[in-house]
C-alpha cells in the first residue's frame, strides 16, 4: 500500500486542504480495479468508518498476493466539508463558500466526449478543483463506489437503469433493503459524471462489462458503530472478491430477499413540511405504510386544540428515510417514501438534495 498526501489549494493565499489517497496494488492489470471514497458530503461518516475496517484487509490481500486488481481508496474525500464547523455546529452537505450541494456540478463529458477537467493550478474554487481531482482518481477503475448516508434510513443504494440487475450483488453484499433506479439527469452529482464516463468507455452493455458504480447510502447519518462498520467493510470486501478484485473463499452469493425493492427514481415521494414546527413521527424507516396513513405531526401550537398540522403518506410505500432534526420549517424535507407506484410529483435527476 502507498499512501499520498495531495495538497489542494484554498481560495486565498496561505491556506490548503490535505487529501489522503491510499493504493493498494493489484497483481493483473488486467483485472478489475476498484474505487472507494467516503466523506463526499463531511457530515456522513458510516462509509469512513466502514473504510476503516476495510483497509486492512485488502493491506492483508496485498501482502498475501491475493490482491488481484489495483484498489484506490479515498477515505475521506472532502477535506473542505470536513473543515466547515460553525459556531459548534457541522455543516457537511453544502458548501459555506458557494452554497453548492458537494455531490453536484461534476464536470461531465461535452458533445465529443472531452471532459472539462479543472487542474490544480486553475482560476476556479477549490471546491470545482478538488471534483475534478475526485473524478480523474477515480478515472482506470471499473468499480468505483461513493459512501454516504441519509439522516435517519435504511441501507439503500442509487443505481443507473443501465447497470440494473447487474448490481444486485453489491444490493446482497452490503444488505441492502432498496435500490433507487435512475436514468439520464441534469443534477452532474459524482455518480452521474462518472457513469458518462464509463457508458462512453464501454457502451450501454457496460454492466454486464463489469462495469459498476454506486452511490451507497450507508443507512443514517447516527448509525456509526464499529458493528455496522464492520458489517458493511465485509460486505464490500465480499463484494470485491465476486467481482474478482481479490482472491479469497467468501459466501456464494444468495438471491436479494423478497422484501428488496428496486424501483425507478420516479417512485419516490419526497414528503415536505406543511407547515414549520416541532416534528413527532408515527413512523420510522423500514415501516411499509398505506396511502393516507399518518407519517408525523408538527407542532405548530403546542397544546392547543387544532395546534398539530398532520403530514399523511400519499401513497402506499416504504418508509425509506427521515429526517433527523425535529425542529422544521416550512417546506423542509421530512420523509423519503419508496412509493409501490409512481410519485405525483415525481422530479427527474439521479438524487434528491
Ligand atoms: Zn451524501
Amino acid at each position: 500500500m502507498h499512501t499520498e498526501i495531495e495538497r489542494i489549494a484554498a481560495d486565498t493565499p496561505g491556506t490548503s486542504y490535505e487529501l489522503v489517497v491510499h493504493r493498494y496494488g493489484g497483481g493483473d492489470p488486467d483485472a478489475p480495479a476498484a474505487y472507494l471514497q467516503a466523506g463526499l458530503h463531511g457530515n456522513e461518516r458510516p462509509g469512513v468508518a466502514a473504510l476503516h475496517y476495510l483497509m486492512p484487509m485488502l493491506a492483508t490481500a496485498e501482502a498475501e498476493g491475493r490482491l488481484v486488481g489495483a484498489v484506490t481508496v479515498v477515505p475521506q474525500a472532502n477535506p473542505i466539508a470536513a473543515g466547515q464547523h460553525v459556531l459548534a455546529d457541522h455543516l457537511g452537505r453544502f458548501s459555506l463558500s458557494t452554497r453548492v450541494n458537494f455531490n453536484r456540478d461534476y464536470p461531465m463529458p461535452d458533445a465529443d466526449g472531452a471532459v472539462p477537467l479543472d487542474a490544480a493550478e486553475a482560476p476556479v474554487f477549490a471546491e470545482r478543483r478538488l471534483k475534478s481531482r475526485l473524478l480523474e482518481l477515480s478515472d482506470g477503475h471499473r468499480i468505483v463506489l461513493d459512501l454516504h448516508c441519509d439522516d435517519e434510513a435504511l441501507q439503500y443504494l442509487y443505481v443507473a437503469d443501465e447497470l440494473w440487475p447487474a448490481l444486485s450483488d453489491l444490493s446482497v453484499c452490503l444488505r441492502a433493503d432498496a435500490v433507487i433506479r435512475w436514468h439520464a439527469t441534469p443534477d452532474a452529482a459524482f455518480e452521474e459524471a462518472v457513469f458518462a464516463r464509463m457508458l462512453q468507455q464501454a457502451g450501454p452493455e457496460l454492466g454486464q462489462a463489469g462495469y459498476c458504480v454506486s452511490t451507497v447510502e450507508l443507512r443514517g447519518q447516527g448509525d456509526v458503530s464499529p458493528y455496522l462498520a464492520r458489517q458493511d467493510a465485509d460486505g464490500l470486501y465480499r463484494f470485491l472478491v465476486l467481482r474478482g478484485v481479490i482472491e479469497d473463499d467468501v459466501e456464494p452469493l444468495e438471491e436479494l430477499a423478497a422484501s428488496h425493492r428496486a424501483l425507478p427514481i420516479d417512485h419516490v415521494d419526497v414528503l415536505h413540511a406543511p407547515a414549520g414546527g416541532t416534528l413527532l413521527f408515527h413512523v420510522r424507516p423500514g415501516d411499509l405504510v398505506r396511502s393516507g396513513e399518518l407519517l408525523a405531526e408538527i407542532l405548530v401550537r403546542p397544546g392547543e386544540l387544532g395546534g398539530a398540522v398532520a403530514l399523511r403518506a400519499p401513497q402506499d410505500g416504504l418508509v425509506l428515510s427521515r429526517r433527523m432534526r425535529r425542529f422544521i420549517r416550512i417546506g423542509d424535507d421530512v420523509l423519503k417514501l419508496f412509493g409501490d407506484n409512481r410519485s405525483a410529483h415525481a422530479k427527474t435527476g439521479a438524487l434528491d438534495n
